[in-house]
């Protein structure tokens, strides 16, 4: 398994989960930051393992946990979703309204702007994000098979066979691959600009040719997508 476009990783410290984003690069020492948003990231030198890394993490972790409960003092708490008329939600990058609607269907739709949901059981939240749930995971399936139809010819020859795609909700990352010709893709990856989703997607169709992040992998990225790093850089602001 290779990590995502962020390259995120994770470790246990007590009962927590400390996730970190890890970049390589070429410096001497390797560097760990936590961000006002609580992100961490670490800057390591090339060549240096994931576990060696994980273990200078690890023997950090007090110090992050505390860096992350000073700036989490400060953050403005995003509303946790109702799931009720007027809330904004996200698709392929977009802000979509949301409107319960009371009806004796039950169905999602989307037009002007907006996010329709007819429910008969329109006070009832659950089902309300049960019905968005379906169409979100529907319209992933759609979607990212036809990203990756327009991404393969970006390869050139360097894939033989045409990978199989997997779509599953993801916690720490928007994707990652397996040795037999697979891709994983984020389920909520469908909130995000279709750029980003094909960023994601060359990503890990890179992976499938080079397994790390070697400058050979790096190297086919920009071929197959001159501006990646734009739009990896939108990717780490979508809005879930
Ligand atoms: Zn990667």
């Amino acid at each position: 398994m290779t990590a995502i476009a962020a390259d995120t990783f994770a470790i246990r410290y007590g009962s927590k989960t400390i996730n970190f984003d890890l970049v390589f690069m070429s410096r001497k020492t390797l560097e760990i930051s936590v961000y006002p948003d609580l992100s961490v990231v670490v800057k390591a030198p090339e060549g240096k393992s994931i576990d060696e890394v994980k273990e200078r993490v690890r023997s950090k972790a007090a110090w992050i946990v505390e860096q992350k409960r000073f700036f989490s003092l400060y953050l403005p708490r995003p509303p946790k979703r109702q799931y009720v008329s007027g809330e904004s939600h996200y698709y392929l990058g977009r802000q979509y309204r949301l409107k319960v609607i009371a009806s004796d269907k039950e169905q999602v739709k989307l037009s002007r702007g907006c996010l329709y949901v007819h429910t008969s059981d329109f006070h009832n939240s659950c089902q309300i994000k049960k019905l968005l749930q379906n169409w979100y995971s529907n319209h992933a399936k759609v979607q990212f098979y036809r990203r990756m139809e327009k991404c393969l010819p970006r390869m050139g020859k360097h894939l033989k066979e045409k990978p199989e795609l997997t779509i599953r909700k993801m916690k720490t990352r928007w994707g990652s691959c397996s040795r037999n010709s697979r891709i994983i893709l984020n389920s909520h990856l469908i909130k995000a600009p279709t750029p980003c989703i094909d960023y994601v997607i060359c990503h890990e169709l890179c992976h499938l040719i080079h397994p790390n992040h070697s400058k050979a992998f790096y190297r086919l990225l920009a071929q197959s997508m001159p501006d990646w790093q734009n739009n990896k850089k939108r990717l780490e602001d979508v809005k879930l």
